[in-house]
């Protein structure tokens, strides 16, 4: 090995920040830390000026307009602001949502949290794929199905659903269609009219911006979409979302878009594809029998999902400690129960528990695709051999 320098290949959890997004942030902390809603001073003006930018540049990245950007801490606000709030604001026209087994817990249990108000969900099973059958989709819907929320791009498997024909769908019947894109901006074109969107959850921090911010569209015409806030105070956000805004936060989400949408044209979406492209193949070479969780196709083009025969992905995860990587998802991994995603693609209890979850990013190198494949054939040999000898 030619260093011991660690290897960040998780980035479906969180990303580095680009340092030219972290100088943007700089000076909101330092000398221009004025509060946005400080209409009788030039500090606030300043502030406020940084804020409209940002807005603009989010709005860009998503097709929309500036008006139809709520700054929120993240795709979890946002999506509880999306599927609650359209919820409370529209139940006379009926209290039934439709969304994915596969979706992110932020999604699940927002609609849970509904139940107890008198919603009642409906939860899509998804094909081996993760992709969705678009009939059994439209099957599932009722008179009164109110909500629909699709995962644009899945965050343990990378599946992209047909979220604009969904979308297309919703826009027939007049449902509202949700979709969190928090895995697929900068990877995949994201447009809120391409994708008949109605709302759409943003996260930085999967695009190599912050932790902590991120942003809701909310359409504003044809038709336009009214949702009720989650946050009460001193009405920032027109009233959606209370509380002084964190202006080198929004700064640096304004940048993080710029550069994720600059991602789609300059290369950097091919050239992580063909990061994955080539841990895949090496893995293939390397490791008898190992296979992909969730199909190839239709599938964000740095996400790589694999199962090894007879080894446990945490077995595995310690003898390869200077790659970051994760078994199954982040957040179903501290438990031990196995993810709810490779669940629902009707995978064995033994492709469970030996998954793991590539996720390619800005940053990495083909030097450190090549050394990751070869740490892994190589432990993976050893584990496998150790069990061949303790007869397992
Ligand atoms: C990470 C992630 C979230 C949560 O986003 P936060 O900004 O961390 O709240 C939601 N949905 C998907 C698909 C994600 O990958």
């Amino acid at each position: 090995m030619a260093s011991s320098a660690p290897i960040y290949l998780d980035n479906h959890a969180t990303t580095a920040v680009d340092p030219r997004v972290v100088a943007a942030m700089i000076p909101y902390l330092t000398e221009h830390f004025g509060n946005p809603a400080s209409s009788g001073h030039a500090m606030g003006w300043f502030a406020k000026e940084a804020v409209e930018l940002a807005r603009d540049e989010v709005a860009a990245m998503v097709g929309a307009s500036p008006k139809e950007i709520v700054f929120t801490s993240g795709a979890t606000e946002s999506t509880n602001l999306a599927i609650l709030g359209a919820a409370r604001a529209n139940r006379h026209k009926g209290q039934h949502l439709i969304t994915l087994a596969t979706e992110h817990k932020a999604t699940l249990d927002a609609c849970a949290a509904l139940e107890e108000e008198g919603f009642e969900t409906t939860i899509v099973p998804v094909q081996a794929s993760g992709i969705v059958d678009l009939e059994e989709l439209a099957r599932a819907i009722r008179p009164e199905t109110l909500l629909i929320s699709v995962l644009m791009a899945n965050n343990e498997i990378g599946s992209l659903q047909p979220v604009a024909a969904i979308g297309a769908l919703c826009r027939e019947r007049g449902i509202l269609f949700h979709t969190d894109v928090a895995q697929a901006t900068g990877k995949v074109p994201v447009h809120a009219e391409a994708l008949n969107a109605d709302l759409i959850s943003i996260t930085a921090h999967k695009m190599h911006g912050p932790k902590g911010i991120g942003a809701l569209y909310v359409r504003r015409g044809r038709p336009r979409v009214k949702i009720s806030a989650l946050i009460h105070g001193g009405g920032q956000e027109r009233g959606l979302r209370s509380g002084t805004l964190a202006t080198h936060q929004i700064v640096g989400l304004g940048k993080t878009c710029v550069y994720a949408l600059e991602a789609l044209e300059n290369g950097e979406v091919q050239e992580m594809k063909d990061l994955r492209d080539r841990l895949w193949n090496a893995l293939q070479e390397g490791i008898p029998g190992v296979q992909v969780n969730g199909s190839m196709a239709n599938r964000l083009p740095n996400n790589l999902n694999i199962s090894i025969p007879n080894v446990d992905s945490k077995a595995l995860l310690m003898a390869t400690r200077r790659v970051a990587v994760s078994s199954g998802s982040a957040c179903a991994s501290s438990t031990l129960t196995p993810s709810h995603v490779l669940q629902a693609l009707g995978t064995s209890y033994t492709e469970q528990h030996t998954a793991i979850r590539f996720g390619v990013g800005r940053f990495n190198t083909e030097e450190e695709i090549d050394e990751v494949a070869a740490l892994f054939t190589e432990k993976v040999a050893a584990i496998q051999a150790m069990e061949a000898e303790m007869g397992l």
